[in-house]
């Protein structure tokens, strides 16, 4: 409560904006995930690895804009690259372009994909694989995990209503790393048309999928002919070629999106030439794809420049790498007390597990202290870091190290304070 009440007390700009907005968006709100209790603090500007609040505080920034912001909020050779096409090239030119076709070029050979098309989220992404999966099957139901993610209709949560849910009969929900479930649920439940799954669990936050799980899901899939979809909407950025390479797996088809527009709206999905040809316009049977802002200049641009000129292979795996040595830290810190740190390179999830675990399996296992949870979210914005309630962190390129360790001293002082 006294953390509540230095909150209201240090956000005053930002409460009289969420009053405003109020007047016009349910809630104040238009990204669910976003709202957070007594009210939102309403950010003005990023800068570099920062952002400012509408109230004046500088925040380093751990929440990334859910992995999108990779790039940090002002990457040069992208904004660069976007200056340039505002000036020169034009937004909307209802036109192919050569641009999207570098861009796709430059996908397809990093992400090992035959093929891939564009869309304007990762949510559309999935929609569209999944659809693309049933016109090459010739079958509806899809499996996917509980606790999974895949976009703003596309939850399973165990617990999630089902008006949450893309028309939930047409979706078998299997246990996340638990291989044997996964088998009967993709073997044996017939007219299986796709598996869609992530290989580390993002909204967990961060429950890493096993080897053995994933190539379970690779295996059965194969067997009764369904396509393996692959969503590494969120896990692309932690290899040069995505998760899939770290753990040597061959999807039929990958979704992705975030930072691969370089931060403007953006989504993918790719794979066989021969699945992805149901896409083929030229072909007067094939599926429509469409989307006013699929191939729009800015995403296009700006993704192109950032993989081949920022986030290059070496430069991914450096910073994944920094990524890990963060988690080890943390967990270093929190060893022997409730918090527990999951995670892969860049990515990591903070929770605070009943009975001291420090790993979760899958989402139905997922019993926490959210009380501790938003304290440490609260405490921590003091602090002077942005990060999401949730407890997820997405590094961002140019955030110094000498920050993440700053933050491993605040989260060892935090624990300390609460004896928690
Ligand atoms: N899939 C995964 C794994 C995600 O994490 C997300 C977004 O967080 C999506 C799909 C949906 O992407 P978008 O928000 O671009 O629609």
């Amino acid at each position: 409560e006294a953390a509540k009440a230095r909150f209201v007390q240090r956000n005053p700009e930002s409460l009289r904006l969420h009053q405003e907005a109020l007047k016009s968006l349910p809630g104040g709100n238009t990204r669910s995930l976003l709202h957070t209790t007594p009210f939102p603090v309403f950010v003005k500007e990023g800068k570099g690895y920062q952002v400012v609040s509408e109230d004046g505080h500088t925040y380093t920034d751990f929440l990334g804009e859910m992995t999108a912001a990779l790039y940090g909020h002002s990457q040069p050779a992208i904004q660069k690259s976007l200056i340039n096409t505002i000036n020169n090239v034009g937004l909307n030119l209802g036109a192919t372009t050569k641009l999207e076709a570098q861009h796709a070029s430059l996908i397809c050979s990093r992400f090992h994909l035959d093929r891939v098309r564009f869309t304007n989220s990762g949510t559309e992404a999935n929609l569209h694989a999944i659809q693309g999966a049933r016109r090459f099957t010739g079958k509806r139901k899809i499996v996917v995990f509980g606790g999974g993610y895949h976009g703003a209709c596309f939850m399973f949560p165990e617990d999630a209503p089902a008006e949450n849910v893309v028309d939930a009969s047409e979706f078998i929900v299997a246990e996340y790393n638990d291989n044997e479930d996964t088998r009967v649920k993709i073997e044996e439940s017939g007219n299986v048309a796709a598996v869609l799954v992530e290989g580390m669990q993002g909204a967990g936050p961060c429950i890493v999928g096993t080897h053995a799980f994933l190539h379970q899901i690779q295996e059965s899939a194969r067997k009764v002919g369904a396509v393996f979809i692959l969503d590494e909407v969120m896990t692309s950025r932690l290899a040069p070629g995505g998760l899939q390479e770290l753990e040597d797996l061959e999807p039929d088809m990958t979704t992705m999106g975030k930072y691969l527009g370089g931060g403007i709206t953006f989504g993918c999905f790719g794979g066989k030439e021969q699945i992805m040809r149901v896409y083929d316009p030229r072909d007067g049977k094939a599926l429509a794809h469409s989307g006013t802002f699929n191939n729009n200049t800015l995403g296009m641009v700006a993704g192109y420049t950032g993989l081949s000129q920022v986030y290059t292979p070496e430069v991914c795996c450096e910073f994944n790498r920094m990524g890990d040595r963060f988690r080890e830290k943390l967990q270093a810190v929190s060893k022997g007390t409730k918090m527990a740190v999951m995670g892969r390179g860049s990515l990591l999830g903070l929770h605070f597990l009943e009975n001291g675990r420090k790993e979760l399996k899958n989402y139905s296992e997922r019993k926490e202290n959210g009380d501790l949870k938003e304290l440490l979210w609260l405490e921590l914005m003091e602090d002077g870091y942005w990060t999401h309630k949730r407890g997820s962190i997405s590094l961002m390129l140019d955030t110094p190290e000498e920050e993440l360790d700053r933050y491993v001293a605040c989260v060892a002082a935090f624990l300390r304070r609460h004896a928690a």
